[in-house]
């Protein structure tokens, strides 16, 4: 047993079900921001592109013989024995489960599964002793596999355009967040929506954040920090690193360090609350 640290990892799903809001980016910088702090971090790549598997550095994604697909296949065929088996570390102090299109099969062969709702949750249970930090990257959709994002998670972070944000899709997300809380996932909460690609600097975007802090801010925590759109960003998904070694004393380092600890600070806040 170890005496040092108990671990009990939070689990926390990263979730829109559009695409290109940043989504993959938020986990590769949270997960290494937390990192860097000391925690213990696992990611797991929840969507059948491999995004976030490719910004990790994985070449040959698509040829991965151990991937997400084939670890909840085997804990729905029952023959889970080691829950640690298939993750991989990267250089950054975070390990990661990857994922390739074959994920897209498993989350075929989930609709008709027993427990389908719940196959994501048994394996993440099985590692919560292991980190301090779970991240899920969803991918774009509402389907069972996104649900089972959902039931596996403690906390939700919402990326978002701030274009998007007054859109029905957001109203759509919270309508399944609330039918997960009411049916599968009681203790599930939203932590926040993170503002992503944001041109800070024009006037149109800080009128479109500020109506949305006094709207759906009212409802709905909206972080602080925001993440401004940078061309660095987008190389950075190219590169196998982090915006933390890809450009350490650029803006975008600068708003995930600052987003990290406000996911710590406010993490604490509803720790308090409770
Ligand atoms: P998602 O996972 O939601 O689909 P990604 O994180 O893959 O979103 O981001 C979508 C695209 O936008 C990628 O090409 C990515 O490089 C780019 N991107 C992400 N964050 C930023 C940013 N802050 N500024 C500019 N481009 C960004
Ligand atoms: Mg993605």
């Amino acid at each position: 047993m170890n005496t040092m640290n108990n671990y009990k990892a939070k689990v926390i799903a990263v979730m829109n079900q559009k695409g290109g809001v940043g989504k993959t980016t938020t986990v590769m910088n949270l997960g290494v921001g937390l990192a860097r702090l000391g925690f213990r971090v696992l990611l797991i790549d929840a969507d059948p592109q491999g995004s976030l598997t490719v910004s990790l550095g994985v070449k040959n994604h698509e040829e991965l013989p151990v991937t997400l697909a084939s670890i909840m296949n085997t804990v729905m065929d029952g023959s889970l024995t080691v829950p640690t088996y298939g993750i991989v570390h990267h250089k950054e102090r975070v390990d990661y489960v990857p994922a390739n299109r074959s994920l897209s099969g498993t989350a075929n062969a989930l609709k008709t599964a027993e427990n389908r709702e719940y196959i994501l949750k048994t394996y993440v249970d099985s590692l919560r002793e292991w980190y301090d930090f779970i991240l899920i990257d969803c991918l774009p959709s509402l389907g069972v596999l996104a649900i089972n994002c959902l039931v596996a998670a403690d906390s939700v972070i919402i990326p978002c355009h701030p274009a998007y944000l007054s859109t029905k899709g957001l109203g759509q997300l919270f309508g399944t967040i609330g039918r997960v809380q009411r049916n599968l996932n009681p203790n599930l909460v939203i932590d926040g929506i993170l503002l992503t690609v944001v041109e800070i600097w024009t006037r149109n975007a800080r009128e479109i954040i500020d109506a949305l802090r006094d709207g759906i801010g009212k409802r709905v925590h909206i972080y602080t920090t925001m993440i401004p759109k940078s061309v660095r960003a987008v190389e950075c998904c190219n590169t196998g690193v982090s915006i933390f070694r890809h450009n350490p004393s650029g803006k975008v380092a600068e708003a995930y360090a600052r987003f990290t600890l406000e996911v710590l600070a406010y993490g604490n806040e509803a720790a308090k609350a409770n």
